[in-house]
């Protein structure tokens, strides 16, 4: 008798064992994807992890229904490491295999499938079973997959689905389409006649009766000679002060010729692309600190300044790896971040360059997906956030994590709740391939492990071109209301700065890490505050819809005009969002273009790079914007960054705060600056005097870092504790009460090291469920893998308790 053991897409911890044929056993191997039967009638994409002969006892095991793949689809070494994944962060390994693969490839009997109008179907080039799926698609827009398996009355579909999502006839439900294609900016040049030596002055004799052209091609020369890069028609107007229809008579007349760039493009200093990359000393003494290091160790953190070039070096060190054929990962915190990082790669590396993001389109990522692993040329170095990891990678040889200290980078739902920067490292491991950590604020457990000699070290301290730290100026809040000189939530001191900006036509950061207008409405009679039904948080007033909103749920209501309690109609608004600043702006800054940069501007495929853009372009003076702002951005024309109150992230109620507070607030100040002249960052807050406060004044890293971690030993945190944190929930307060305690005190008897909770987080309740945490601060001296076992069999023993059943727990390892 002939078996395969399979994972299944279910958040389910086992494997399954299925029959095969003699035929296909001999035929299967671990790695490809088959169909199966599973529960009543389900149909699930189950993957092969083994084929063997030892039959289950505990079921009869059902056949296969199909075989999807000829060749393994999934590598060994990827199913190593989802086994990592799901053993060290708890999880089922179904969990891992149901988040890592793209969902084209992981069809089951609920997926929903619609057809794709914009593409021509040839009807003759579809087999039967293709065009009753095409024309059932044409009288009802979506149908599921079970419906077509009746449609089709046969239960192998996925082949014929699998077909058409290739041919591009169907798609699947979840993805939407939207496509963006970046403005194009319109530039002038000089016509190619006139650029022999004798050229000008032919042109100015050319020119000799039209003073105002004349004039413009002369500020033309100026503009070219004081700025070295290509020179827009915008720029070109302003700079002479005269119509944009006098540049277009000049184009028509063959003296100017127009062309248009995408602007990241040119952005990129200015110089042609075949131009080769030329480290600074600094930059090229980096470089080759951490060649030296990798010789010796498998992880290496470059701590460069914000602005030290770090990309370049990147690049510098892929270009050395593509040599060798091995394939290059490079993960990004964000998404939105791709666009800017992927045009400055494609300069020097061209189609070599692929994408992989979770907001890609299903056939994009199935794409992806198979160019890894034919360790195809053209995704030789993939680009991503997270979930890159989970691609199929034959020869992996190195993984750059860049912004390393990026609390993105660790899941938080669902599961697998993996922290990227760690998997990326045990995957570099099973590839024998190399890691470069990079950052400006590394996290403390990276530094502290560079610091012990874990990880190699390399520091870049210089911003590139000599460009100086930007400089940090405090504002005491406290002392500015007493002396009546805020105009809103801006200090004197703040508008001055800005108003210098915008003269001299530099533009300006404005960082605010709340959205919304404000995060309470408040009645002046009796004190009642709007809270969300469902949540235990106060509703946050939004002023372009005029509503009220939960950021929890998503539960709104209109803004009421009286209190809903005593019916007075004096209501006023407390604290402050990025929706009020930019309201603010336009009044004391009615003159300048202000743009935002949050959640709710961003939504969309897009949202975040059309904003990017427009900021590039210089179309907008003043952006507006939550930590958004602080994901290694690159603007050239940033010359001031105001922070509009650093305090409410200090006084986060997490171990963290302070060390994410330093680097919120460094990583926003190192947009200032970056190109020629040094920025200048205003900080205002009511703590100017407070230690984190002082550090980012300072550009004092190693202080922080020294404070932090003398505060993290006394308290028992990371990186001298690791900490598992379980979440519970339930919609019933008491037993949730109860239950949480019950568990608090097996964990406490049982595990000989420190437990805390169970402890109500300061928002108790989202959507109707009740929420208690309880943390276990495991000490290094303690056997890793053995307390998770301990762990679990608490946790087992807990859903064994009949009452407590109901009660969800999440198991989140080195929770951040
Ligand atoms: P970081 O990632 O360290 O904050 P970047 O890599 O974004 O810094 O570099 C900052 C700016 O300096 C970018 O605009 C980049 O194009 C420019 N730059 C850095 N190094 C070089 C170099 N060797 N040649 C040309 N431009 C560079
Ligand atoms: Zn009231
Ligand atoms: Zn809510």
């Amino acid at each position: 008798m002939y078996f395969i053991e399979v994972i299944l897409p279910l958040s389910l911890a086992k494997t399954f064992t299925y029959r095969v044929s003699e035929a296909e056993f001999h035929f299967i191997k671990k790695g490809m994807r088959v169909v199966v039967p599973f529960g009543k009638s389900k149909m699930y994409t189950a993957l092969v992890l083994d084929i063997h002969q030892n039959e289950p006892n505990l079921y009869e095991a059902k056949e296969i229904d199909q075989i999807l793949d000829e060749r393994p689809i999934a590598t060994e070494i990827q199913i190593k490491h989802w086994l990592w994944i799901a053993n060290y962060y708890m999880c089922s390994i179904g969990d891992v295999y149901r988040g890592a693969f793209p969902s084209g490839l992981l069809l089951e009997s609920e997926t929903v499938i619609s057809n794709k109008p914009e593409t021509i179907v040839n009807d003759s080039e579809l087999s039967d079973d293709e065009f009753l799926v095409y024309e059932a698609l044409h009288h009802q827009s979506s149908l599921k997959v079970q419906d077509i398996i009746s449609i089709l009355n046969k239960k192998n579909i996925f082949p014929v689905l699998q077909k058409m999502i290739a041919k591009d006839i169907i798609v699947l439900e979840e993805e939407i389409k939207e496509t963006y294609k970046p403005k194009l900016i319109r530039y002038v040049k000089l016509h190619s006649k006139y650029e022999s030596d004798n050229g000008l002055a032919a042109l100015l004799e050319e020119l000799k009766s039209a003073n105002k052209q004349k004039e413009i091609v002369l500020a033309f020369f100026q503009l070219k000679a004081s700025e070295k890069k290509p020179i827009t028609v915008k720029k070109l107007t302003e700079f002479s002060n005269v119509s944009p229809a006098i540049v277009k008579a000049l184009v028509e007349k063959e003296i100017f010729e127009e062309y248009f760039l995408q602007h990241d493009r040119v952005s990129f200093s200015g110089e042609k692309t075949e131009k080769e990359l030329q480290l600074s000393s600094a930059q090229e003494k980096a470089f080759l600190e951490i060649k030296d290091c990798f010789s010796t160790k498998e992880v290496c953190l470059l701590h460069g300044v914000t602005s030290s070039g770090k990309t370049e070096i990147y690049i510098k060190l892929i270009e050395e790896y593509l040599v060798t054929g091995r394939q290059v990962l490079y993960l990004l915190p964000e998404i939105a971040l791709t666009t800017q990082l992927v045009s400055r790669l494609r300069l020097h590396f061209g189609d070599k360059v692929a994408v992989f993001h979770s907001k890609y389109s299903n056939n994009e990522r199935v794409e992806a997906w198979k160019q890894t692993l034919e360790n195809s040329p053209k995704a030789q170095i993939i680009i991503g956030a997270r979930s890159a990891l989970f691609l199929p990678f034959s020869d992996l040889g190195l993984l750059i994590v860049d912004e390393e200290h990026e609390q993105t980078f660790k899941q938080t739902d669902p599961a697998p709740r993996y922290h990227a920067r760690d998997a990326a490292i045990v995957l570099a491991n099973f590839h024998k391939a190399q890691v470069l950590l990079g950052s400006a604020t590394p996290s403390l457990e990276t530094y502290y492990n560079a610091q012990a000699g874990k990880y190699g070290l390399v520091e870049l301290s210089e911003r590139y071109n000599n460009v100086r730290m930007p400089e940090v100026v405090l504002v005491d809040l406290k002392d500015k209301h007493f002396r009546k000189r805020m105009t809103g939530h801006f200090s004197d001191l703040l508008i001055e700065e800005i108003a210098e900006a915008l003269s001299l036509g530099e533009q300006v950061i404005l960082f605010q890490n709340r959205r919304g207008y404000s995060p309470i409405i408040e009645c002046l009679t009796c004190g009642h505050v709007p809270h969300c039904q469902q949540c235990d948080v106060s509703l946050t007033f939004h002023k372009n819809k005029n509503q009220l909103r939960c950021h929890y749920c998503g539960y709104s209501i209109a803004k009421p005009t009286n209190c809903h309690s005593c019916s007075s109609i004096d209501l006023t608004t407390k604290g402050f969002g990025t929706e009020q600043i930019e309201q603010e702006l336009g009044s004391i800054f009615p003159n300048a273009k202000t743009a935002r940069m949050d959640q709710d501007t961003t939504r969309g495929k897009f949202g975040f790079e059309k904003i990017i853009d427009t900021f590039k372009n210089r179309e907008v003076d003043i952006l507006v914007g939550t930590q958004m702002l602080a994901k290694g951005l690159d603007f050239d024309n940033v010359s001031l960054v105001g922070i509009m109150n650093a305090d409410n992230m200090l006084h986060h109620p997490d171990f963290r705060a302070f060390e994410r507070s330093y680097q919120m607030m460094t990583q926003v100040a190192g947009r200032a600056g970056r190109s020629e002249k040094q920025g200048k960052v205003v900080i205002q807050t009511y703590n100017p005097n407070h230690n984190t406060i002082q550090q980012v004044t300072n550009h004092n890293y190693t202080g922080m870092y020294k404070e932090q971690l003398y505060d993290r030993q006394i308290y028992k945190y990371p990186p001298y504790f690791r900490i598992i944190k379980l979440t519970l929930k339930h919609r019933d307060y008491e037993k949730l009460k109860e239950g949480s305690m019950w568990l608090y005190q097996v964990l406490n008897q049982n595990l000989g090291m420190p437990v805390l909770g169970p402890e109500e987080p300061a928002i108790s309740r989202i959507r109707n469920e009740y929420i208690r945490s309880i943390l276990i601060k495991i000490p290094h001296d303690k056997h890793l893998g053995n307390t998770k076992k301990t762990i679990q069999k608490m946790l087992n023993s807990f859903e064994a308790v009949a009452q407590y059943r109901a009660i969800k727990v999440i198991t989140n390892v080195d929770f951040y």
